[in-house]
């Protein structure tokens, strides 16, 4: 396990100290500071113009009130969040989450490694993230709408295409984006496409957007195989989720000989060892808006839905946990690694906790940090702006080849500065010091401000 040395140690304390009780947010921070000991060591002025606190600390926070009406005519309180989080790169860039769970410091954790993330595509956006505590299950479109844009009637004074530019996020997908783009087109009286990402096909969205996260984590993970001579072909993969994220990373897997035997909601788990079926699962997720339960009752003889234990205690050759974050414990980690995993590529937002890192990473197991294994979708979403700028549409070929491409960066430079900082296949130190570089470099150059 790296230590921090003493300098890092005091930037750790005085975050824990402004940031009381926002977990989530200490342990992003402290993942990335217990990579940074090296980088210090040859780059003391880092410490000197106090870049590294500059980084933890969130350029604006914003957190408003969102009133809404439901079907019943009740009026309804929501606490929404917008966390801009870094511009030394680019205008804020990331998601916007509905969740109950939604609260400060997951935003801030979110938006914290979003900054790294952004960072490691090579593109010029910044880092951001946002949300509410809106439970969307169980609300009709009308309440959704009506939401969406009491949300939107707030943020949208904080936004712009050069100043943050949000997407979607867990509860966030193509219908929210849509609520809440009219509503920002008929407050600014502007058609401002490059404004949100992840939007609809008809009006400005990018072609291969949906898929990209997954599509990308897929990719990360091949090029990981890669580097020990292998790939996914023949190989058994359990993906839990099975939202947008875990959808396409299933996708891509099939696509590249492998086979996914699970995948999960937050109330359980389906096993099927022929392979999931993804038509099943799209229609029940995408289009019905219902649990996978729903893929056991349907298909019946052969499919187990199991809501008891965990996901990871399926056996397999590579994981990809793609639900959210701290889904994976040391006792899942150290379950997979009894049953024989080669491979581990965060599709979700840190859903390992430290411990089950340090299990991977003693077992030698190969394992790929959310921030570099998830940033296809981030990617693409500066594509989907790029298209927007140039008042253009690629098609989904051009578009999955640069996000092939953008991956292949991404690999690629987490693998050459975990050998120069000297911990060669340690993806979690390379991806957090190339992270960092970049945006400590542009910061410097800025002056303090
Ligand atoms: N929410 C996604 C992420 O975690 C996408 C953000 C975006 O496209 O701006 O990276």
């Amino acid at each position: 396990m790296t230590t921090m040395d003493e300098k890092l140690e005091a930037i750790m304390a005085e975050v824990m100290r402004r940031n009381t009780g926002e977990e989530e947010f200490i342990q992003a921070v402290r993942e990335v500071l217990e990579s940074l000991g090296r980088v210090v060591a040859k780059r003391p002025d880092y410490i000197d113009n106090a870049l590294i606190e500059r980084i933890c600390e969130p350029e604006r926070q914003i957190i408003f009130r969102v009133p809404w009406v439901d079907d019943q005519g009740r009026v309804c309180i929501n606490r929404g969040f917008r966390v801009q989080f870094n511009s030394a790169l680019g205008p804020f860039k990331g998601g916007l989450r509905f969740h109950p769970s939604v609260n400060l410091g997951i935003v801030k954790f979110l938006g914290f490694e979003q900054t790294f993330k952004n960072a490691l595509t090579g593109l010029p956006i910044g880092g951001g993230k946002g949300g509410s505590d809106f439970n969307p299950r169980g609300r009709s479109d009308g309440e959704v709408m009506r939401f969406c844009q009491s949300f939107m009637t707030e943020l949208s004074r904080h936004l712009g295409e050069y100043t943050d530019v949000p997407a979607g996020d867990i509860g966030v997908g193509a219908r929210e984006i849509g609520y809440m783009f009219g509503q920002y087109k008929r407050l600014s009286n502007r058609y401002e496409a490059a404004v949100l990402t992840g939007k609809g096909l008809s009006y400005g969205g990018s072609r291969a957007r949906k898929e990209a996260t997954g599509y990308g984590a897929t990719y990360f993970v091949e090029a990981m195989l890669a580097t020990r001579g292998t790939s996914f072909d023949g190989k058994t993969c359990v993906v839990s989720g099975s939202g947008n994220v875990a959808i396409y990373t299933m996708e891509k897997i099939r696509a590249h000989g492998g086979r996914v035997v699970a995948c999960s909601d937050s109330n359980g788990y389906v096993v099927d060892e022929s392979g999931i079926d993804l038509d099943l699962v799209k229609e029940i997720k995408e289009v019905r808006r219902e649990r996978i339960s729903e893929y056991a009752r349907q298909k019946g003889t052969g499919t187990r839905y199991i809501t008891m234990g965990s996901i990871w205690d399926v056996p397999c050759d590579v994981a990809m946990p793609s639900a959210t974050q701290n889904e994976l414990t040391g006792k899942d980690a150290r379950r997979l690694v009894a049953n024989g995993v080669l491979a581990v590529g965060e599709g979700a937002n840190m859903p390992s906790t430290p411990e089950a890192i340090r299990v991977f990473q003693e077992a030698g197991v190969l394992f790929a940090p959310g921030k570099a294994a998830n940033a296809g979708g981030v990617a693409t979403s500066a594509l989907e702006m790029q298209q927007n700028a140039s008042r253009d549409s690629w098609t989904f070929e051009q578009t999955e080849q640069r996000l092939a491409s953008i991956m292949r960066h991404v690999h690629d430079t987490c693998a050459a500065t975990a050998d120069e900082f000297g911990a060669p296949g340690n993806y979690v130190l390379g991806a957090n010091i190339a992270g960092f570089v970049r945006v400590a470099e542009a910061m410097r150059a800025f002056g303090v401000i």
